[in-house]
């Protein structure tokens, strides 16, 4: 049984539960206090870095809006997103378009904006930039280990290996760009620390190289995201994750650190959601199955994609108490592929009934941008923000 004392405190949890009572299913409310603490609390925990918010986590305004105000910068990764951000007063000094995929015509168009700020991991993408962005800082992403201790590992499509990162540095600055620094992602809700020990060491030897081979010194270490969530899989604290990584920086880099840069997306915004959904249906397959069948307004089409593979398990809460049994749980459309949870058996209680309500906490993140438009006519999710 889910303990909510395990995820919210009990204020925070009243306050979007009354909320919520007031409203229809399905839909997320999402607490902006926690986003501003979760924000104060990343800060705290790393005062020497800039943070890059990842907005595809949750492009809400009313979240761009309050971490504008709070000082943060921007990890973009489409012209669409840039629009929407600059739309709310963020100026192109605070946003990187971190994307390494991107079309010539949407580099002119950033540097246009005024972005001087762009990642790269291929030859290609560096060459376009050189053309469309003349001048301007580029950091290279480079590969990382730890896409099978990531719950959603973002480490194989992006990145170089290290010696192409070199060349492409060096390249760079034949181009008459400035060659500024380094990125990596070690994937997504990481939960092995240690990934990010050997990502630093890796570009430690970057920065050295660099400097005593080509007299090309660079200034930064983008640390990208993977900072954790609270799920059902426990995690370190933040503040675990923070000494441990600082102790990786100094171990490498020695007091002097390069300027540094984290693009936090999940960790600062899940913990401040809930996903509120009603049963639909419960069933069994057979007489004498034994497990039943948990259709919910929601599921993969309307905010929950990262239950693919199982791949994150999300806490489930309902206020039905009583004895519990294992159940599959399923969202509503016409889709076979719209089933949450079958292998890792989630227990519900035996007399939940369809109109129950059941609660998908820490969904802030990765929720309402991944919702469809209108797969069998459903809505995308809608989104409270309190
Ligand atoms: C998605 C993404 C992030 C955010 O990662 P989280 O694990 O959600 O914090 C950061 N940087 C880049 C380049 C990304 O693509």
């Amino acid at each position: 049984m889910i303990k909510i004392e395990d995820y919210y405190p009990r204020a925070t949890f009243q306050k979007m539960k009354a909320f919520a009572d007031q409203h229809e299913t399905p839909f997320v409310v999402i607490d902006t206090e926690t986003i501003s603490k979760a924000y104060d609390d990343l800060r705290g925990s790393f005062e020497f870095a800039k943070i890059y918010y990842a907005v595809k986590a949750n492009p809400a305004v009313e979240i761009i809006d309050l971490l504008k105000d709070k000082g943060s910068s921007f990890d973009i990764a489409s012209i669409y997103e840039l629009d929407k951000v600059m739309s709310r007063g963020v100026g192109p000094e605070r946003i990187s378009y971190g994307n390494t995929i991107k079309k010539s015509k949407d580099i002119r168009y950033f540097f246009e904006k005024g972005v001087r700020l762009f990642a790269t991991d291929s030859e290609a993408d560096l060459r376009n930039i050189a053309k469309a962005a003349p001048g301007s800082k580029v950091y290279v992403r480079i590969l990382t280990e730890g896409s099978t201790t990531a719950d959603w590992p973002l480490s194989r499509k992006f990145g170089c290996q290290t010696d192409m990162a070199m060349d492409l540095l060096i390249l760079a600055r034949q181009l008459g760009l400035e060659p500024y620094g380094i990125s990596f992602h070690v994937g997504s809700q990481q939960r092995d620390i240690s990934v990010w020990d050997a990502a630093i060491a890796k570009v430690k030897v970057i920065f050295e190289r660099l400097k005593e081979e080509d007299g090309i010194v660079l200034k930064m270490i983008n640390m990208g995201g993977g900072f954790p969530a609270n799920y059902i899989a426990k995690t370190n604290d933040l503040e675990t994750y923070a000494a441990e990584i600082i102790r990786f920086l100094k171990e490498d880099f020695g007091d002097e650190l390069p300027e540094i840069i984290l693009e936090p997306g999940r960790s600062l915004i899940a913990n401040a959601g809930i996903l509120v959904s009603e049963v639909v249906l419960v069933s069994r397959k057979s007489r004498t199955a034994v497990e039943r069948w948990v259709y919910a307004d929601v599921g993969k089409f309307s905010g929950l994609i990262e239950t693919m593979d199982e791949a994150i398990k999300f806490p489930i809460w309902t206020e039905k108490k009583g004895e519990m049994e294992e159940v599959v749980i399923a969202g509503p459309t016409c889709d076979s592929a719209d089933i949450m949870y079958e292998n890792y058996r989630y227990g519900l209680p035996l007399n939940l009934a369809a109109g129950d309500r059941l609660y998908w906490l820490s969904t802030g993140a990765y929720t309402t941008s991944y919702s469809a438009v209108e797969f069998n006519g459903f809505p995308p999710l809608k989104a409270y923000y309190i």
